[in-house]
């Protein structure tokens, strides 16, 4: 389905809200959810048939991104990094305590930060560790990704990564423009991103895809359009392209970005209109939230055949796993529960040293956000929901349950956001860029009256 870029209704509407990456969001997480909680969960989960998914984080970077606004540690101090490994290693050892080694590892990802910090002996290291406590699923199947600074790696290391069992690569590409990544200190040519894509597909690496930014300092939609024109060339997989939101009051770095460097709203529209046109002409499908990717991508496929899934890292093919969290700030989801590590490396640490795990917040779930969820879920990935179908699937009567919300529809339907039928929810075209707006109506944490946040400005 094509996708419409209404101005009118993206500045109204402004894409303000939660990404969804889990519903509830991280924001319901409460100080209830302890260690003790979690290990009684984590074992319950034992008596299901549900395979596993791990995720690392690997918090250091070499240098500072202006525009970053991850959980980040810049150094270049070895005995700080050595430190951080060995808790992780310990973190390791007490989550695999808790789950049975016949529950395979199906999907790893290692973000950060930057994994590829870690150099050849670490990271190896680091993968003995996990598949001595774990059990790999070692088939192609597999969806084992890892986030790659370019700057990090070169054409030899990125064979390593394949033969240490990585299958999926995500490069941090952001804008290939000179002055733009003067301006957020972060340089790497086309020609070093291309030898690395070589090296990537010789090894047989799948799903390759890149991160873009728009609104960094300097952009237009010249500029721009030739870093499309270069990407579109390398074709990457996979493509995401984010927005770049300037709080330089709640991120320090940002405050090397001159607030008059950065483009105009007007300027961010147009950047974001012509990159969609551009991708769309280029055979690239939008999949949502940000994501494009190429017809034979297996997200397109998936998204065909109703195997599409949103997970913490966006858009994922794989069946539901119970996500196991390692590394500081990580959230793992377990069954019903969300947990979450410590976001304060120092913090981390010393929980792990006193023999504990460094789990400080999470949330129980319980039915009703369970089927609010599914639903966010179906409206995120197929643009589409039919009442009678998704009741059947979870065992309630849609209209009944949901009859307020579905009043509140009215005014999306009235925007030509969705059609909405008897039969159930369509997304138009136009509704396509607003998604997060259509899923906060059943978001039942937000009061979309009192907050208003379906039409606040984030643009
Ligand atoms: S964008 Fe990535 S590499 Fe740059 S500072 Fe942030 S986490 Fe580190």
């Amino acid at each position: 389905m094509q996708v419409f870029f209404d101005e009118d209704l993206i500045v109204r509407y402004g894409g303000r809200g939660p990404r969804y990456t889990s519903y509830p969001t991280a924001l319901q997480f409460n100080d209830e959810l302890t260690a003790d909680v979690y290990r009684a969960k984590a074992k319950e989960s034992n008596d299901s048939d549900v395979p596993l998914s791990l995720y690392v984080h690997i918090p250091f970077c070499h240098s500072l991104c202006y525009y970053c606004g991850c959980n980040k540690i810049v150094t270049r101090n070895e005995e700080r990094v050595a430190r951080y490994m060995e808790m992780l290693y310990r973190e390791i050892e007490m989550q695999s305590e808790l789950f049975d080694r016949k529950r395979k590892i199906e999907q790893l990802h290692f973000g950060g930060g930057t994994p590829t910090y870690l150099d050849k002996p670490q990271l190896a290291a680091l993968m003995d560790h996990l598949r001595a406590s774990f059990t790999f699923d070692e088939s192609d199947e597999r969806e084992f990704s890892i986030e790659v600074d370019p700057r990090t790696v070169d054409a030899e290391r990125i064979r390593e990564l394949w033969d240490l069992g990585f299958n999926r690569l995500s490069l941090g590409i952001q804008d290939f423009n000179e002055d733009v990544q003067k301006a957020v200190n972060r340089a790497q040519s086309p020609a070093e991103v291309r030898a690395l894509m070589d090296s990537a597909r010789e090894s047989g690496f799948g799903s390759i895809s890149f991160d873009l930014i728009y609104g960094l300092p300097h952009q237009t939609v010249e500029s721009f359009d030739k870093t499309l024109d270069t990407v579109i060339a390398m074709q990457p997989d996979r493509l995401a392209v984010y927005n770049y939101a300037h709080l330089p009051q709640r991120f320090k770095g940002q405050r090397m970005i001159n607030a008059e460097d950065i483009p105009a709203p007007e300027t961010k529209l147009d950047l974001l209109h012509h990159t969609i046109d551009k991708l769309c002409d280029a055979g690239f499908i939008y999949i949502g939230m940000d994501h494009f990717a190429l017809p034979e991508d297996e997200l397109v496929l998936a998204r065909k055949n109703g195997t599409l899934q949103r997970n913490f890292q966006g858009y994922s093919t794989h069946r539901q796993c119970d996500l196991i969290a390692l590394g500081v700030s990580g959230i793992g989801g377990i069954g019903n529960m969300f947990a979450q590590n410590s976001v304060s490396t120092i913090e981390y640490e010393e929980i792990i040293e006193s023999g504990e795990l460094p789990i400080v917040k999470g949330l129980l779930i319980d039915d009703d956000d369970l089927i609010r969820a599914a639903v966010i879920q179906d409206l995120m990935c197929y643009d589409s929901l039919s009442f009678d179908d998704f009741g059947a699937r979870h065992g309630i009567d849609f209209r009944e349950y949901f009859a307020s919300e579905i009043q509140k529809l009215d005014v999306l339907e009235k925007d030509d956001l969705i059609v909405l039928s008897d039969a159930g929810i369509e997304i138009t075209p136009r509704g396509r860029l607003l998604l997060r707006n259509i899923a906060m109506t059943f978001d039942r944490y937000i009061d979309l009256e009192e907050n208003d946040n379906r039409f606040s400005k984030a643009i």
